[in-house]
């Protein structure tokens, strides 16, 4: 099967929440207990049992304060730093689907929380999460169970406004790459995150930390801390494959 992405293109995006449900559904997570924090996005974060969370961000402006909406979930990241981390800790608790790219974490490999902890700091988004009791990690597998089958991720298929499509790389670079030509006028300060890095391509409209602080990584106009671990890394993970 050829290399996926997903398009998200943030501009189209009403913060329905449908593709966040659509994930719980599909994925058959149960409801976690929230609070009324003054905000409607909910619940606060990702987690164990929350793979995809519509972040809803305002910002203070003239004359209205503006929203700004963010379906947040694993970038399946073209070399991913998380791999590579379980890797070099002698963790298959995550692999990539040499097909399609998905990044996808096994639910039968017990990972220590220090391992874990050294995980989710290699992600420059800030995604795995961990259920420390059970000893197994998750996040977003970019529904792999039904793209293999030929189905859209649940998130994808449920969509109502076409703010998420999903396809093969090529098709999905050349869309966002439409769209952020057409929405140049409108929005001088549209980008699209990371879109070399990522196969989970997201189209914003203004500067990324309006949207969320990881809505791209560390620092995108030089090499970011995690990226940079990652390629310290790379070169040991290999030995040990060539060893092992
Ligand atoms: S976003 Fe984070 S969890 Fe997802 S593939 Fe990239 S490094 Fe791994
Ligand atoms: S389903 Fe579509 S419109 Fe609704 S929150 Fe998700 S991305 Fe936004």
């Amino acid at each position: 099967m050829a290399d996926k992405s997903i398009f998200i293109d943030t501009s189209k995006c009403t913060a329905c929440r449908g593709c966040q449900v659509a994930c719980k559904q599909w994925n058959r997570l149960p409801a976690t207990k929230t609070l009324q924090r003054g905000n409607h996005q909910n619940p606060s974060d990702l987690s164990f049992f929350t793979y995809k969370v519509v972040r809803f961000n305002e910002v203070a402006g003239e004359p209205n304060p503006q929203w700004y909406f963010f379906p947040d979930q694993c970038r399946h990241c073209m070399e991913p730093p998380c791999l590579s981390t379980a890797e070099s800790l002698g963790s298959k608790a995550i692999t990539k689907d040499e097909g399609t790219g998905a990044v996808i974490y096994n639910p039968k490999v017990k990972v220590k929380v220090a391992d874990f902890k050294t995980i989710r700091e290699s992600c420059p988004y800030d995604i795995p999460r961990m259920d420390e009791k059970m000893g197994i990690m998750s996040k977003c597998t970019m529904c792999f169970d039904r793209i293999k089958e030929g189905m859209l991720p649940a998130c994808v298929k449920t969509c109502p406004t076409g703010a998420m499509s999903f396809g093969d790389r090529k098709v999905m670079i050349e869309k966002a790459t439409k769209r952020l030509e057409d929405l140049k006028n409108r929005y001088p300060e549209a980008m699209l995150a990371d879109s070399n890095d990522v196969r989970v391509i997201y189209l914003l409209t203004d500067d990324p930390k309006k949207y969320h602080k990881h809505a791209v990584a560390e620092n995108t106009a030089g090499m970011t801390r995690k990226l940079a671990l990652h390629y310290l890394l790379r070169p040991i993970i290999n030995l040990r494959r060539f060893v092992g």
